[in-house]
């Protein structure tokens, strides 16, 4: 019988690319969940057969070509409850996320992980023995580590849309501006983050929870070839190429196992000079916090619900690029003495949070 999954998340930058290692290993589509991109919903129902569908709004429902269609966050709860699959694909972005994370784990299933705000918002709750992440970083790291002692774990940065401008310029950046990353096609929200770098701040976290390990780290590489390094205690460090394309870790998160040539080897010689550079926190001030909260992991849910709120207001233009480091750092300040004690803390802060930072 064919490996099935549950794609959450399936019309975003993640979700395509999943669709298509799906068909490549002839993975069957249980489910789908979108938002409100009905229009490639539809082809995506077309060409993979789902036999329930579940969409974000109740009022896009008639445009769905499917006789199985549902609707909101409880549905996507109920379908993970109900389905058949023992592997639940998280490509949702943000903290709507975490809910579907936890019930495909408490229900015993295995959660391929894109959604990394899970991990940074309730990471201490989650069973890690469950998740297999889908971030490259992470992907290269575990592709490094082995059986031999390790030092120290690196990721790196592309330094994002803003890292060669002056910083002065940066003060007066747009929604759109902020959107144009110099390598990567994502999804907004994690674009944006990329700029700020609250995105490797998240992946420091992931990492953290991921490898059990604060002794992490983070620096740029402007190409996006090495994605991760291992720095062992004999003095080594291994270092992770490759394309700059998901379908790799998501081939990895969805088999376990590959074989085949899921991309083209990285070419040494056309590649040019590599550089490291360190990430400076006059440009990234959330880099600020860096040391504070790999030993504070708990503090991620503050960060997250008050970078959710910065970037809304961001891009409705109620406050200026630099203005959500000052909303998130604020309300890091605030809330530094809270600590959850189980799952409904978590939801509980996460709502104070964003109360505090609108
Ligand atoms: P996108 O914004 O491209 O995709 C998000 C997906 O979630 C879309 O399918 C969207 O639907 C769906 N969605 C949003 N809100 C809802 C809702 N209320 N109900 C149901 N579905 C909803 O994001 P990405 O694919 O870029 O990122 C997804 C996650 O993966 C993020 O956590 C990100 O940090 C992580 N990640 C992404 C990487 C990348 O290369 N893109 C790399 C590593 C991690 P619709 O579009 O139909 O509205
Ligand atoms: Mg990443």
């Amino acid at each position: 019988m064919s490996k099935s999954i549950v794609l959450l998340g399936s019309t975003g930058s993640i979700g395509v690319n999943s669709l298509i290692i799906a068909k490549q290993y002839n993975i069957v589509i249980e489910a789908l969940v979108a938002g409100s991109n009905i229009d490639l919903l539809n082809q995506q129902i077309a060409t993979h057969a789902p036999k329930r569908v579940v969409i974000a709004n109740e009022r896009d429902k008639h445009r769905v070509n499917h006789h199985n269609v549902h609707c909101g966050a409880d549905a996507i709860l109920t379908l993970i409850e109900e389905s058949q699959s023992t592997t639940i694909v998280n490509a949702l972005v943000g903290y709507a996320g975490l809910a579907p994370t936890l019930k495909a784990t408490n229900l015993g299933k295995r959660v391929a992980l894109a959604n990394k705000e899970s991990l940074v918002v309730a990471g201490e709750f989650i069973d890690m023995s469950l998740i297999t992440p889908i971030d490259s970083e992470h992907f290269g790291l575990w592709y490094l580590m082995n059986d031999r002692p390790v030092s120290k774990l690196y990721i790196t940065a592309s330094g994002g849309a803003f890292r060669d401008w002056e910083i002065n310029k940066m003060k007066d950046a747009r929604f759109s501006d902020a959107l144009k990353h110099p390598n990567w096609s994502m999804g907004n929200k994690i674009t944006i983050d990329s700029a700020t770098m609250t995105n490797k701040l998240f992946e420091l976290l992931e990492a953290k929870w991921l490898f059990h390990t604060s002794n992490i780290d983070a620096m740029i590489e402007k190409k996006s070839i090495i994605h991760a390094l291992c720095e062992f205690k004999d003095g080594s460090t291994t270092a992770h190429f490759a394309g700059v394309d998901m379908k790799l870790p998501i081939a990895f998160a969805l088999q376990g196992e590959v074989t085949d040539e899921i991309l083209p080897p990285t070419d040494l010689l056309s590649m040019g000079g590599l550089e490291f550079l360190p990430i400076e926190a006059e440009r990234y001030p959330i880099w600020n916090i860096k040391e504070h909260i790999l030993n504070n992991p708990h503090l991620g849910v503050v960060v997250n619900a008050a970078n959710e709120v910065a970037i809304e207001k961001f891009q409705n233009e109620k406050c200026s690029f630099f203005g959500m480091s000052d909303i998130v750092l604020d309300a890091y300040e605030k809330f530094g003495d809270v600590k959850a004690s189980n799952i409904e803390d978590v939801v509980t802060i996460d709502k104070e949070v964003r109360v505090y930072a609108n």
